[in-house]
């Protein structure tokens, strides 16, 4: 016969307050089931905390307790981890090393409690949440997509506080463990599994059964957690003082060469690790909350956190604001159903959007001029999934299934009952017209029609529309599967509910979104634009494409700019810049070097040659040397000997240029830009064009984005630099209205705390 019973710590039975934790004892075994009110995830707060330590209490005295099994109440989450918006309150870096003493503190007492305590996780099992998997006796995990592990607290510019850069490297190896804690990345429980990071997979339906009778045999001593340590491999390494000071070292190189210098929660972890094994655990535990510490307090942290919250507000933002429609009744605010969407234009970002579509359920209908470039998209959409196929992210039967969901066309047919249609032809407006005008007889008139342009303003393409009020934009980024931005693009006459289900669409897809105002190059590729010029002006003064590019990896872009045009394809850059100029000419005159680089043939990695040179893969090398005949006058300017142009006089060396000058003169181009779009409506908060910046065009994390930066160098800063390069340049560098004015008043973009 079993007996029950039911329990609830912390109790307060009758009133308003809700546990998060309850237990229900059967034969022994405590089921103990965490389900945060009120909350759609788990977290751990200072008050679960207390729930916790409450809980440890109770089961280290209830002798009729033998085992406990921890399940979480939500779907699809198991602990998400700790409860970041409490971050935010801490004032000193002692504040934020004794909430990490506590959660160390915590963790402990539930590895030593008398009762094993099995985790049974099903769902996100991250950061403080997998620090707690961890100090169970035993973890069994679903086979399932939606469970999946990690330490991502370096994302946040922090360490894991909560014993993770102990427990972890002795679970799984110090190489797999600085992996894992170094990237932040988040594995699948079957991964995990290879790892030893658990011990057992299961089927969702049998977790809960399975996890009680493996918490009764391990209570009986018939089964225990085997440590995996990085097998054989791990061994030799983890076991030697010589092997783990190589794999330290190594990290230590690496990670300085990749982040250079950007990231000290990187190099932090990696001491911490090292402290646990020189000096033993108890001396690591102290070492990680007193770097916890530190690293909370760092600048980099409260930008990564910041950005945290912004792109959490924005999954939440409908991209619409029904105040500002008063007259229209609620329901024109919901979106509407898509299912069926159709692409016009199966090239590079055609069919990078429909491989991120039918991977998200939608049926594409992939439309070209001919066969042969719609069989090519079809090609490009296989590619992206075969990858993920290969990497193991899909399965075998998802892979037919999204392939199944495609299918191409050159005419309009099947276009009848599409929801939206995504145009991605070339950036030409004739173009444009012509298949918004084509698709348009044919689609239902209650379709949407939204263009990719870069670009082009959707004012302009909608003149062709005889329902402008069903047309926008949605610009995506290349490549469309690993850029996490979308910028939609609203016009005055885009009807309300036309955003609402473009935004809701691009949240689907899994894209940050920001709803921009119409403008040319909207937010993004208008803030780019004046800062590739200005790299292009430097190349015409003659500095040399490697300096101006490493320049700007220093500064933190994941590539430089020059880098980034022959990635993009010059002909495409050009043909913005030259929508650019038009729109800007005071302040976008295209560079002379880029424009004559074009003109040579040369459009970049596509077509093998540009200012890099490349091997028949596509390959990047170095400079071409030949690149710089195109824009100097022969042996005018010498430039650095190691890329010399065969013209410049044998021996000859130009002083660099220092790194700081090019990133001023590029950056603060871009930062005037940026706050011209706040200005000009273009973005509406600064959140969003930081947002924008750092997820579009890869402006660095660490700096929160160019409003942020701005804040953290100071509007005065900013604005003296600014006119200081505009006496030497006249023009390119007037500082914007509203930057004058916050600098007169002394006012920031970001009064709130979490600045
Ligand atoms: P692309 O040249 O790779 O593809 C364009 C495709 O459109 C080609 O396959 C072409 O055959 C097809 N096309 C042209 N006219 C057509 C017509 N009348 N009917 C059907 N198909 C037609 O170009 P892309 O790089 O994919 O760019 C497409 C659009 O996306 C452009 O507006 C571009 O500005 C924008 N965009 C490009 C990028 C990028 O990085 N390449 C990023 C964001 C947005």
């Amino acid at each position: 016969m079993s007996s029950t019973s039911e329990v609830t710590i912390g109790g307060l039975v009758g009133t308003r307050w809700k546990p998060a934790l309850s237990v229900e004892v059967t034969d022994g075994i405590a089921v103990l089931t965490f389900d945060l009110p009120n909350e759609s995830v788990n977290k751990l707060n200072r008050a679960v905390k207390d729930e916790f330590v409450a809980l440890v209490t109770r089961l280290e005295r209830d002798t009729t307790v033998h085992a406990a099994v921890f399940l979480s109440g939500k779907p699809d989450v198991w602990i998400a981890g700790a409860d970041i918006e409490e971050f935010l309150q801490l004032k000193t870096a002692t504040d934020a090393e004794r909430l990490s003493r506590d959660g160390q503190m915590l963790l402990d007492s539930i590895e030593q409690l008398r009762v094993p305590i099995i985790a049974a996780i099903h769902g996100a099992c991250l950061g403080g949440g997998l620090e707690t998997a961890l100090a169970c006796r035993y973890r069994i995990a679903t086979d399932h997509p939606k469970t999946m592990l990690g330490l991502p607290e370096v994302q946040l510019g922090l360490i894991p506080g909560a014993g993770g850069t102990q427990r972890l490297p002795r679970r799984i190896g110090l190489t797999s463990a600085l992996d894992m804690i170094l990237t932040g990345k988040q594995v699948r429980a079957k991964k995990a599994l290879q790892l030893g990071l658990i011990d057992e997979l299961v089927h969702p339906s049998i977790l809960r059964t399975v996890a009680i009778q493996r918490a009764r045999e391990v209570a009986e001593g018939r089964r225990k957690s085997e440590r995996h340590g990085g097998g054989v491999k791990g061994l030799l390494i983890d076991g030697n003082p010589a092997g783990r000071a190589l794999v330290l070292r190594k990290a230590r190189e690496q990670t300085l060469a990749k982040s250079r210098g950007h990231y000290p929660a990187l190099i932090a972890a990696i001491d911490v690790v090292a402290a646990g094994y020189e000096r033993g655990v108890a001396h690591g535990y102290r070492e990680e909350s007193r770097r916890f510490g530190e690293m909370a307090m760092t600048d980099v942290s409260r930008q990564l956190i910041f950005l945290f919250f912004a792109t959490n507000e924005l999954k939440k933002d409908p991209g619409v604001d029904p105040s500002q429609y008063p007259e229209l009744p609620v329901s024109t605010f919901d979106p509407l159903p898509v299912e069926k969407i159709a692409i016009i234009g199966a090239g590079f970002m055609g069919a990078g959007i429909a491989s991120i579509a039918v991977q998200h359920g939608s049926l594409v209908r992939l439309k070209d001029a001919d066969h042969a470039r719609v069989a090519k998209g079809y090609a490009a959409v296989r590619d992206v999934l075969k990858e993920r196929l290969n990497k193991k992210q899909i399965s075998k039967i998802q892979y037919s299934d999204y392939m199944a969901l495609v299918g191409g066309t050159v005419d309009y047919s099947g276009f009848g009952n599409v929801d939206l249609v995504i145009e991605a032809v070339f950036e030409d407006l004739a173009v444009k017209h012509q298949v918004l005008r084509e698709a348009e007889a044919a689609i239902n008139p209650t379709a949407i029609f939204a263009s990719n342009t870069s670009t082009i303003p959707i004012a302009l393409i909608a003149q062709a529309s005889s329902r402008p009020e069903r047309v926008l934009g949605m610009h995506f980024f290349s490549p469309v599967h690993k850029m996490p931005l979308l910028e939609v693009i609203t016009t005055p006459t885009t009807y309300p509910q036309v955003t609402a289900t473009a935004v809701a669409y691009g949240k689907k897809l899994g894209k940050t979104v920001i709803v921009v105002n119409d403008g040319p190059g909207f937010y993004a590729n208008r803030i780019l634009s004046p800062y590739i010029n200005e790299a292009g002006i430097l190349l015409d003064q003659g500095v040399a494409i490697d300096i101006v590019d490493k320049a700007l990896v220093d500064f933190g872009f994941p590539v430089g700019p020059i880098t980034l045009i022959d990635e993009v394809g010059l002909d495409v850059a050009t043909k913005a810049g030259k929508i650019m100029a038009d729109a800007f000419p005071d302040r976008m005159q295209p560079a002379r070097s880029i424009q004559a680089v074009v003109v040579a043939g040369r459009y970049g990695r596509k077509s093998k040659k540009g200012f890099y040179s490349y091997d028949k893969e596509g390959k990047k090398g170095e400079v071409d040397p030949s690149v710089y005949a195109l824009f100097l006058a022969p042996g005018s300017i010498p430039m650095v000997k190691s890329i010399a142009p065969p013209s410049a006089p044998e021996g000859v060396e130009r002083p660099d240029m220092p790194a700081v000058q090019i990133q001023q003169r590029t950056v603060l181009a871009m930062l005037n830009e940026a706050a011209r779009c706040l200005s000009d409506g273009i973005i509406r908060t600064p959140r969003d064009g930081d947002v924008g910046a750092v997820f579009g065009i890869g402006f660095p994390p660490f700096r929160g984005g160019p409003f942020r930066y701005m804040d953290s160098l100071g509007i005065q800063i900013v604005v003296q630099r600014l006119e200081d390069l505009n006496a030497r340049f006249p023009g390119r560098f007037e500082p914007s209205e509203l930057l004058l004015e916050m600098a007169r008043r002394r006012q920031v973009f970001y009064s709130d705390e979490r600045s």
